[in-house]
């Protein structure tokens, strides 16, 4: 049942993608306020159709997610006032390519939580301070590495003040020196106590950040553990199977 400190609730989630293909395949979990969850699993294992149904970006074919108590598949529910709530940090930053730094950090809190310029400013130059980039403030997407693409794209979630952070192979398109500057960035929201869902191929992130990490195969989760029990003690053939490609 669902209590104070759920953040997510799912029952029996399952996305149809044509006729008689379950991309989710009945999936039921929650996630705790404060929670790091890694999700790993093969290549087209629903991993992606399910980080996207928490926010509603997939309309689920059947199951019921709550979001802080409210069922969010419900019809009658604004999703947008929820999403608000929601950061999400997909593999290619999706950034404003005509818009600066700061103005790509500016637009949500100012278009969709009322605030001023001043205070969106204020706002948005401390985030950049804190992953050192105040310095580009003024620059276009363009001009930045891949990494500073995408520390920028998580510190414009920031912007919104949300309670959950849901990331979708984060570090999957960036060149591997910069891999470690984003996963430094995701590692201090997690001490901050940030709830994050964590989609990612990074297992020294998982074993190191990881409250729980959870394995999705053809839409279902086959297991789940705390990192240690989860890498040293496998049950699941088809997870075994997977560790040993991927370690
Ligand atoms: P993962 O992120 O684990 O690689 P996805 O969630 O992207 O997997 O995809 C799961 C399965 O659903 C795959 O077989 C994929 O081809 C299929 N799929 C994903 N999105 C769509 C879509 N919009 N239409 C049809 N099939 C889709
Ligand atoms: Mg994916």
């Amino acid at each position: 049942s669902t209590n104070q400190n759920t953040l997510f609730r799912v029952e029996n989630l399952r996305k149809e993608f044509g006729k008689g293909f379950f991309a989710l395949d009945g999936i039921t979990e929650e996630f705790h306020k404060g929670e790091v969850v890694v999700i790993i699993g093969p290549s087209g294992s629903g991993k992606s159709t399910f980080l996207r149904s928490l926010n509603l970006l997939e309309i689920p074919t059947e199951g019921k997610i709550y979001f802080e108590g409210v069922d969010i598949t419900d019809s009658k529910v604004d999703i947008n006032i929820h999403r608000q709530k929601m950061g999400m940090v997909f593999q290619h930053f999706n950034l404003f390519p005509h818009m600066t730094i700061l103005k790509n950090l500016c637009i949500a809190p100012m278009k969709l939580q009322n605030k001023s310029k001043e205070e969106a400013e204020e706002n948005a130059m401390k985030l950049l301070k804190r992953v050192g980039l105040e310095g580009r403030a003024n620059d276009f997407p363009s001009q930045l590495s891949g990494g500073q693409k995408q520390r920028i794209a998580i510190v414009r979630s920031l912007a919104m003040n949300p309670d959950v952070m849901l990331f979708d192979e984060p570090t999957s398109a960036l060149d591997p020196e910069m891999v470690g500057e984003v996963l430094e960035l995701m590692k201090d929201l997690a001490k901050d106590g940030m709830t994050m869902v964590v989609v990612t191929h990074e297992m020294g992130f998982a074993k190191e950040v990881a409250n729980r990490i959870l394995f999705i195969d053809k839409g279902q989760v086959i297991e789940q553990n705390q990192p240690k029990e989860f890498f040293e003690n496998p049950q699941n053939s088809r997870l075994k199977e997977f560790l040993s490609k991927i370690l």
